[in-house]
């Protein structure tokens, strides 16, 4: 059997004004992802009747299975539940059994009913509810002609819990073949180096390769393939995933969803390491980030913000003529840091970033982006120097995972 082909029409005049991030697709898309489906197309449309009965039909001709969000709650400007009706040729008329489990739900919170809550239990007459166990307004579930609708509320959490309760289980059970996928994350290299090593990618076929480049954490390949359990297909993915992860493999830091800290930190565990860091213009976020991981402690001893010449001096020990000769964004002065922290620290490793991350304290001689990372250790310190090309944030965002790199480089070497 093919793959399902999958719509989902979000409803809602605030996703297409850019007043509310569409977080519902972000998550159903993921909730089928996980469940060996994917999404081929997603839609908005406004809180219009005559948008969403033309989406719906756009979407029927060309798909087995549409999914709806948005628009089925109490007031004027909820109308899928209209829409659909109107799609299907369908009645809505009042439920009397919804009717009576919507005011129930009122009652056992001790509320008193909406006005217009009724208008809720208006139901299509071909249609089947779908219970909601967070909130007022059932979802609405239509089998016709070997295809299916589900249309679930914009409310998150109800639409999460019809999301896993409903349709995933009815999906899942439909499915003979899951859509797969591997991750291959790597550090340190570039999309486009990478996909000189890799080649063509048609000889992967049919896996498809995607690379997924991020500010914080590399580039990440995924493979992917849809395949029927045991088939031929199936086997590709695996061959497929040994041949990136051969031509890519001195790149690789994780061949699972995993993050670059939480290897890291169990590199450090592994070989009985500590570490701590004195951090400048990234103010902290490297050891945000290992401290996002469970059981940092275990290895992280310390993360300095030094921000002014001052603070490098009092807590790091780093010398001010060394300041006032190179300057703080200075590869002496980073060096000075990673080993004054260490030191200090009583550590294994030490980790020092102190770079101009912009807009201003640029100079002619140390333009906006200019960045020192040390990394010093009981036999010496190396210092890298980047110039990162970002806006502030992104700046710091980058020299976090040069810091990361570096680390995780020196640990695997
Ligand atoms: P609705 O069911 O369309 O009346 O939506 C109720 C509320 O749910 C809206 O006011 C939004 O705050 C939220 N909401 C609706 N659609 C989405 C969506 N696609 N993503 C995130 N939140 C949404
Ligand atoms: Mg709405």
């Amino acid at each position: 059997m093919a793959e399902l082909r999958i719509e989902l029409i979000a409803v809602g005049d605030e996703l297409l004004m850019g007043m509310t991030l569409d977080t519902n697709s972000h998550y159903i898309a993921q909730s089928l992802a996980e469940a060996g489906l994917r999404l081929q197309r997603l839609i908005w449309v406004s809180d219009s009747e005559e948008a969403i009965v033309a989406a719906l039909k756009e979407s029927w001709e060309r798909s087995d299975v549409i999914i709806v969000t948005g628009g089925l709650g109490p007031t004027h400007d909820d109308l899928t539940r209209p829409a659909i009706a109107a799609f299907f040729k369908d009645n809505l008329v009042v439920r009397e059994d919804l009717r009576q489990d919507i005011l129930k739900r009122f009652e056992s919170r001790g509320l008193k009913p909406a006005p217009g809550w009724e208008t809720m239990a208006e139901f299509p007459t071909g249609a089947t509810a779908i219970p909601n166990e967070r909130g007022a307004a059932p979802g609405i579930h239509y089998s016709r002609d070997g295809r299916e609708l589900f249309a679930v509320p914009g409310v998150p959490s109800e639409m999460k819990g019809m999301t896993q309760q409903f349709i995933i289980q009815k999906l899942s059970a439909q499915r003979t073949g899951a859509y797969q996928f591997r991750v291959i994350k790597t550090i340190g290299v570039g999309e486009s180096h990478l996909a000189q090593l890799i080649g063509d990618p048609t000889r992967l076929l049919p896996t498809t390769l995607a690379f997924l480049p991020s500010v914080d954490n590399g580039v990440t390949l995924r493979l992917s393939i849809y395949a029927e359990a045991g088939s031929e297909e199936e086997k590709s993915l695996n061959r497929s995933e040994a041949i990136v992860c051969r031509a890519v493999q001195r790149y690789i830091y994780a061949t699972k969803e995993t993050s670059l800290e939480a290897v890291i930190v169990e590199i450090l565990r592994s070989k009985g390491l500590r570490l701590a860091l004195a951090e400048s213009c990234t103010g902290g976020m490297i050891t945000s980030r290992i401290v996002n991981v469970p059981g940092s402690s275990d290895v992280l001893d310390r993360g300095l913000v030094t921000y002014s010449d001052r603070s490098k001096t009092e807590l790091l020990g780093v010398d001010t003529g060394l300041i006032v000769e190179y300057g703080a964004v200075s590869e002496d002065v980073a060096r000075a840091m990673a080993e004054g922290v260490r030191k200090r620290a009583g550590v294994d490793i030490g980790i020092s970033v102190t770079g101009i991350a912009g807009p201003g304290g640029a100079s002619d001689t140390k333009p906006v982006g200019l960045t020192y990372i040390g990394l010093s250790d009981q036999s010496g310190c190396v210092v890298n120097k980047y110039l990162f090309a970002g806006n502030r944030q992104e700046n710091r965002r980058r020299s976090t995972l040069a810091a990361l790199t570096l680390l995780h480089g020196y640990l695997v070497k």
